[in-house]
């Protein structure tokens, strides 16, 4: 259909005259996607609810609990939450509520179960699997029900693993695309891997994630990146020091580079949501190989300072955004941090964080290190230090080469 300005003269057979579709019309909506969005937003207003069983958090997997926190058809998060509505072992042909909980107990999974019933104190269940829990709480149930000679109840169709909801489709799909969760070695995988959960926390250059009161964390120790992780070779001087003719040009070359940058960076990059994780910086026009593309912009702090921000933006339940200059030093980009601090760690980056001294003072640039096309994401390698298993921050960069954990 043409509007009216282009509208051809007489009659013609390529133009339509409605739009009316006489067919059936599929729409594919990835419904899972969706879904895992919702159950990792820790600040949801959507309520996700199969059934009589109702979501309230997926949690996640260390490298170290993989091998105990599955069983051949369900995976155990820690840190999963659901609440089943289900037949009171008290009351007769009453419902109450289930909540089920799924948290570790010396390197084996433990399930909890609460019962809140209206009127009524909480009762409590512990097993170390789903099955000891539900078994119980049935066979009450089905006595009770014996009892006031209401209809049998026919227990063995009901399974341990199903009453918590780790055998619904939409679940499974997304446990099943966990980080790490191929080394769960008896587990019969339905679906396989799909890159469907993002970062479960927000993660920030300090290698803290920011602790969200819904969402189990398992950072305990905030670090921030070494000076031994800048990489020696990125460090460069701009003081106009060194002595040959050549290095005085590319001193001379770079620190106007670095002037320019003052008022250029705006045209460089622009924020939009990240194909990584949360908010991202991308390259606004086609960047060559070695251009400063924008300055870590934050307040120098000395490490006693930092600390004790840290602490404080923590309690505030703050996205924590610290870079490390040297031993003594740190950039505090939190509260007047520039865009740059939004730029995502990858495994396979096309930037460089380089430490520069310009004028005496130390700056941190972000440094393309290869030819970046318009509209491509911008990253560097956070590097942070091997961490153990308590303090794994899962890496979703998507590089051919991710190394799964950012540390
Ligand atoms: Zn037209
Ligand atoms: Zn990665």
């Amino acid at each position: 259909m043409l509007c009216t300005q282009h509208k051809l003269k007489g009659p013609s057979d390529d133009e339509l005259s409605t739009f009316a579709v006489l067919r059936r019309v599929y729409i594919e909506r990835d419904e899972v996607k969706q879904i895992a969005s919702i159950l990792q937003r820790g600040d949801r207003i959507h309520l996700f609810r199969v059934g009589s069983l109702i979501f309230h958090a997926i949690g996640q997997l260390l490298p170290s609990q993989m091998a105990n926190f599955h069983s051949a058809t369900a995976i155990f998060p820690v840190g999963y939450e659901a609440t089943r509505i289900y037949w009171s072992t008290r009351v007769p042909n009453k419902r109450c509520r289930y909540r089920c909980r799924i948290s570790e107990d010396d390197g084996r999974p433990l399930f909890e179960v609460r019962v809140l019933e209206h009127g009524m104190e909480d009762l409590q269940y512990r097993d170390p699997t789903p099955e000891g829990i539900w078994d119980r709480v049935v066979e009450q149930v089905a006595k009770l029900r014996e009892e006031s000679s209401m209809l049998k109840l026919f227990t063995e169709h009901i399974k341990g693993e199903e009453m918590y909801g780790l055998t619904i489709h939409a679940v499974m799909r997304i446990t099943e695309s966990l980080p790490g969760v191929e080394n769960c070695q008896n587990y019969q995988f339905r679906y396989g891997r799909h890159p469907l959960m993002e970062l479960p926390l927000m993660i920030n250059p300090t290698g803290c994630a920011r602790s969200e009161p819904k969402v189990p964390t398992h950072c305990k120790r905030p670090h921030t990146l070494n000076s031994t992780s800048v990489s020696k070779a990125y460090q460069s001087t701009f003081t106009g020091e060194l002595n040959t003719p050549y290095s005085k040009q590319f001193v001379h070359s770079k620190s106007s580079q670095y002037r320019r940058l003052k008022t250029e960076w705006k045209n460089n990059v622009y924020l939009a949501r990240s194909r990584i994780q949360g908010l991202g910086l991308y390259a606004a026009k086609d960047l060559e190989k070695h251009t400063m593309v924008i300055e870590y912009i934050g307040t120098v702090i000395r490490n006693e300072v930092a600390n004790r921000r840290e602490k404080i933006y923590e309690s505030q339940n703050r996205g924590i955004y610290m870079f490390r200059i040297n031993n003594e030093q740190v950039i505090d980009a939190t509260l007047t941090g520039g865009p740059a601090r939004y730029v995502n760690h990858s495994c396979a980056p096309n930037c460089v964080a380089e430490v520069v001294t310009f004028d005496k003072e130390d700056k941190i640039i972000i440094i393309s290190s290869r030819r970046i096309p318009k509209g491509e994401e911008l990253t560097y390698d956070y590097q942070f230090d091997f961490e153990d298993d308590q303090h794994k921050i899962p890496c979703h960069c998507g590089a051919w080469n991710c190394r799964k954990w950012m540390n």
